[in-house]
């Protein structure tokens, strides 16, 4: 057998494969397919985060739909293909985690969020969901709740800020903040499609707004309590980068993805146990609870994202990244105590500092260990 060459004699250019990112789906061509009678056949997409904070996925055919994740198998996929393993001892384990529906395939399909465990049974470098349902378990009691704000900047297939003019900037920031009306939002079709589909597949998101930086957007997932935080979370996160395969958009999750007077992008977590949400004790929960941050401070910034120093400049509505500060209705803080919470005497506390690039099973379990494990 003639095989080809490695690398082939003309390698395509860049451009031709950033061109070839525009719409990989032709809707028209697929439609027919997508309706055919599948049987009693279930299509089961296993999603893991690989080794450099992203995602992949495979699909695997099962006979039936299971009716809990213990009826799912345990799968394997090539790590040295993914940052996750040696090619001499290449083999890592995905065990399913979590069940939600599949908003691309439709009917019984459904999308399956995997942790990934190396071959001696450990944890893979890249499961940071393991420790942080240790923890979670082990705080079970206090009933920690979780609602986290994803920012995210859209890049359009030749790499720059979407709906950008080609050759400029548009005008400062400003009237882009939940905009409304042509030249001041941008990609709101992707947005909502987005949105929906989280609401299909069951992810449990709470609100979107456009951001203050054009082309750059939020969504909110929660409250949810302890592991299922970083569950929803991810599976938010693969369905924005899946539905960007058709509009030929790439989400981008860095925290200051341009450089200059424009604002970065964070991952702010508001945060609650049983005590801070208590009418008559919340307040002092919420300021032991502030203090036990403090103390910890440097401890949460090294995993609270990569290059978020770039971002945490305390310009733009950010802290520096080098003091721990909190504060009432405080968006220049650390820590904010919403308005309404330091009104009430109760409720939730909102941490600024965590990047949009952040794995939210490091910051949920970092959180939970400081305040209530007392790590
Ligand atoms: P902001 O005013 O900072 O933009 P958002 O409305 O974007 O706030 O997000 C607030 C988040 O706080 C939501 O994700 C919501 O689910 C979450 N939240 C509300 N109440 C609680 C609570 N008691 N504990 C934890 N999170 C909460
Ligand atoms: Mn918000
Ligand atoms: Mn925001
Ligand atoms: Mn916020």
């Amino acid at each position: 057998m003639h095989l080809p060459s490695f690398p082939p004699p003309n390698p395509p250019n860049t451009s031709d494969i950033m061109s070839s990112l525009i719409p990989t789906k032709r809707v028209d061509l697929l439609a027919p397919y997508m309706a055919l009678d599948q049987g009693s056949s279930v299509q089961a997409e296993y999603i893991w985060i690989d080794g450099d904070n992203g995602l992949r996925s495979k699909t695997m055919t099962l006979d039936e739909s299971p009716a809990s994740v213990a009826d799912l198998r345990e799968w394997n996929f090539d790590g040295s293909s993914t940052n996750q393993a040696p090619g001499d001892n290449s083999d890592v384990f995905l065990r399913p985690v979590a069940i939600f529906k599949d908003p691309f395939r439709g009917g019984a399909n459904i999308l399956v969020l995997c942790e990934c465990y190396d071959n001696d049974g450990t944890a893979n470098k890249s499961n940071h969901r393991a420790h942080c349902k240790k923890v979670m378990d082990a705080a079970k009691a206090e009933e920690p709740w979780f609602g986290l704000e994803q920012e995210y900047t859209l890049f359009d297939a030749d790499g720059q800020v979407f709906g950008w003019p080609k050759n400029g900037f548009p005008g400062p920031q400003g009237p882009y903040y939940c905009g409304v009306g042509a030249g001041k939002v941008f990609a709101r079709d992707f947005i909502e499609a987005h949105y929906r589909a989280c609401l299909y597949a069951g992810v449990k998101i709470s609100g979107i707004n456009a951001e203050v930086m054009p082309s750059q957007w939020e969504f909110q997932v929660g409250p949810c309590e302890g592991i299922v935080l970083g569950d929803h979370l991810w599976m938010a996160r693969f369905l924005l980068l899946r539905i960007g395969e058709e509009w030929g958009i790439k989400p981008s999750f860095h925290p200051k993805p341009l450089k200059g007077d424009w604002n970065g992008a964070g991952c702010h977590s508001n945060y609650s146990t049983k005590a801070m949400r208590t009418p008559g004790k919340g307040m002092a929960a919420i300021e032991a609870a502030i203090q036990k941050l403090e103390a910890r401070h440097l401890d949460h910034m090294a995993v609270y994202g990569e290059d978020n120093d770039q971002r945490l400049t305390g310009l733009h509505e950010t802290a520096s990244m080098h003091t721990f500060s909190a504060g009432v209705a405080n968006r220049g803080a650390s820590i904010r105590i919403p308005r309404h919470v330091g009104a009430a005497g109760h409720g939730y506390i909102e941490d600024r500092r965590p990047a949009s690039n952040i794995d939210p099973y490091r910051v949920t379990s970092i959180i939970v260990e400081t305040t209530i494990l007392n790590v």
